[in-house]
């Protein structure tokens, strides 16, 4: 049996795979800002399946030099040594990855990229990020952060992309401040002074949907310039906006350093269930 976590900000998941097959399913609450809290909602959840491997998809990564939590928007885990408190609260080895990393894996391994040689998946959320898998493995680095793209500078800006946002990671003008939900909303508010959602914006077709393609299409453009994936798998909220997977690669021809560009933009095949299913399958290999 293998067992997936999805330790998310507002929501645990937990999965167990018979090889493919779910056999189960949970999701409760996480409960936000207590450390022991949340530890001891993982063990009941993985209690309550049995036996089995364990991976966890946690909204960060572990730091390579310290083992500990790095980059977390749930802060409450940030500096914690999460995988060996996992381990012992559950009595076995625990593998533990960034959520978007979980989320190019299972597309990699039976969703959009199946097959494929190279695979970026992207989350279009309320942040944005993205995992490399290369031949059915997920490639992490040395920094384990392979893949995140989000906290790049948007590519070539032009005056309407001015003034750059200011980034909750220090920086300004980040790919996440377009891109993101909460940036759509943003650069929506800027352009005409009313404050809507993300799903409102997009359900308008307007002008800003149509920046956003664009600054998309930019900004993997440059992806697809250093790791030349085979497919590029959207997930989060944002991929389901269908006419992107027309528009974005009819705009990112220009951008690209290539005469033709064969990358294929999919939207994921296993929604909101990608995360845990790819925590589930870091004990494939
Ligand atoms: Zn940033």
């Amino acid at each position: 049996m293998r067992i997936g976590v999805d330790l998310g900000g507002t929501k645990i998941e937990a999965i167990a795979l018979d090889g493919a097959r779910e056999v189960f399913r949970k999701r409760i609450p996480t409960p936000r800002g207590d450390y022991a809290a949340t530890l001891r909602a993982v063990a009941g959840l993985v209690g309550e399946i049995g036996e089995g491997t364990v991976g966890v998809g946690i909204p960060g990564a572990l730091s390579r030099v310290t083992g500990l939590v790095k980059n977390a928007n749930s802060t409450w885990l940030i500096g914690k040594p999460l995988r060996e408190d996992l381990e012992d609260a559950l009595g076995r080895e625990v593998r533990l990855e960034n959520d978007a990393n979980c989320f190019a894996l299972s597309e990699a391994v039976d969703g959009a990229g199946k097959g494929a040689a190279v695979v970026f998946g992207v989350i279009l959320g309320t942040g944005v990020g993205g995992g490399v898998v290369v031949h059915g493995r997920l490639w992490s680095g040395p920094n384990a952060i392979a893949g995140e793209w989000g906290h790049n500078p948007l590519p070539s800006p032009t005056p309407g992309d001015l003034p750059l946002p200011a980034c909750y990671c220090g920086r300004a003008g980040c790919i996440e401040t377009y891109l993101s939900g909460p940036g759509l909303s943003r650069d929506h508010a800027q352009a005409t002074g009313a404050n809507l959602s993300a799903q409102d914006i997009v359900s308008l077709q307007g002008e800003s949907v149509a920046r956003y393609e664009e600054r998309l299409a930019r900004s993997l453009a440059s992806v697809i310039n250093v790791l030349d994936p085979d497919v590029i798998v959207l997930g989060g909220g944002m991929s389901n906006v269908r006419r992107l997977y027309t528009e974005v690669p009819r705009l990112w021809g220009p951008y690209v350093f290539s005469d033709q560009v064969a990358t294929r933009l999919a939207r994921n095949a296993h929604g909101d269930s990608s995360g845990v299913r790819g925590a589930a399958w870091l004990w494939d290999t």
